[in-house]
C-alpha cells in the first residue's frame, strides 16, 4: 500500500483540504491516521502557546542564530517574530504554502525552540533572583521531654543568603545556663551549632554560606551550660523538622 506523503499529512493537520487520494486513503489507513493525529496534536500544540509560555523574550541573538541555522532569513525580519506568539509566525509561514512547505515545519520548530528557549531563561532568572524575605521551609517545634515548650522556625531567602528564624515564645531565663538553636541531620547524628536564643527574643540566624540546609532539616532548641563544652548538652527543650 503507498502511505500518504508526510509533507501532504503536515498540510492537513495544519487544516488545508486533503485531496480525493489522500482521504480515500485515510479512511483505510489506520497508520496514516495515526500520523495525522500526531501531526494535529503537534500544530495545536505549537498553536496554543501563548503570551503567557512566552514571559520573557530570549536575547536577539538567539532567534538570530536559529535563523542562520534555518536559512529563515535576516535577524530583521525575525525580530518581529520574537515577539508575537509562535502560533502567529506558523500561520504567516503557512500562507505561503506548498512552495515553502519545509519552512512551516523549520518555523514550527523553530518557534518551540524559542518557547522552550524563554522558559529557561525565565527559570533562570526566577532561580537566580534574590527574592528576600521568601520562606523556603517551615517547622513547628514540639516540645521535648515535657518541657511544654513550643515554637516555630523558618528559612528565608536574604538575597544570596539563607536565614533561620527562631520564635520559642515562653523560654524562661535561666540563671545558669542559656539557650542554643542548632540545626541538625534527620537522624540528629550531625549538628550544627547556629547561635544562641535569648528568653523573649525571636532569633536570627544568617546560616553559614555552603551550607546545605535541606541536608539538616531538624530545628533543636537545647539548653546549655557555661561550661566551654561547645557539644550539645543532650538536653533539648523544642524540636521540629523543616519542611516546604
Ligand atoms: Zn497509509
Amino acid at each position: 500500500m503507498l502511505h500518504c506523503d508526510d509533507d501532504d499529512l503536515a498540510l492537513i493537520a495544519l487544516g488545508e483540504q486533503a485531496d480525493e487520494q489522500d482521504r480515500a486513503h485515510l479512511a483505510s489507513c489506520a497508520r496514516c491516521r495515526s500520523r495525522l493525529d500526531e501531526l494535529t496534536a503537534t500544530v495545536a500544540t505549537v498553536r496554543s502557546i501563548g503570551p503567557d509560555d512566552v514571559p520573557v523574550s530570549p536575547p536577539a541573538a538567539v532567534w538570530a542564530a536559529i535563523s542562520d541555522e534555518l536559512g529563515l532569513g535576516s535577524p530583521a525580519d525575525a525580530s518581529e517574530t520574537t515577539s508575537v506568539a509562535p502560533a502567529v509566525d506558523l500561520a504567516a509561514e503557512r500562507e505561503r504554502r506548498r512552495p515553502t512547505r519545509v519552512r512551516i515545519w523549520a518555523a514550527a520548530g523553530a518557534a518551540a525552540v524559542v518557547g522552550v528557549l524563554a522558559g529557561v531563561v525565565a527559570t533562570a532568572a526566577v532561580l537566580s533572583a534574590p527574592s528576600t524575605g521568601e520562606v523556603v521551609a517551615s517547622a513547628q517545634l514540639a516540645p521535648i521531654d515535657g518541657s511544654g515548650l513550643a515554637g516555630s522556625a523558618t528559612v528565608s531567602r536574604d538575597g544570596d543568603a539563607k536565614v533561620l528564624t527562631v520564635d520559642v515564645p515562653d523560654l524562661p531565663a535561666q540563671s545558669d545556663a542559656y539557650y542554643e538553636v542548632w540545626m541538625a541531620t534527620p537522624d540528629t547524628s550531625t549538628m550544627v551549632a547556629i547561635g544562641t536564643l535569648n528568653p523573649g527574643e525571636t532569633g536570627r540566624f544568617t546560616l553559614p554560606a555552603g551550607m546545605d540546609a535541606s541536608a539538616f532539616p531538624v530545628v533543636d532548641v537545647s539548653v546549655e551550660h557555661f561550661d566551654g563544652d561547645a557539644g550539645h548538652s543532650a538536653t533539648s527543650v523544642a524540636r521540629g523538622t523543616l519542611g516546604a
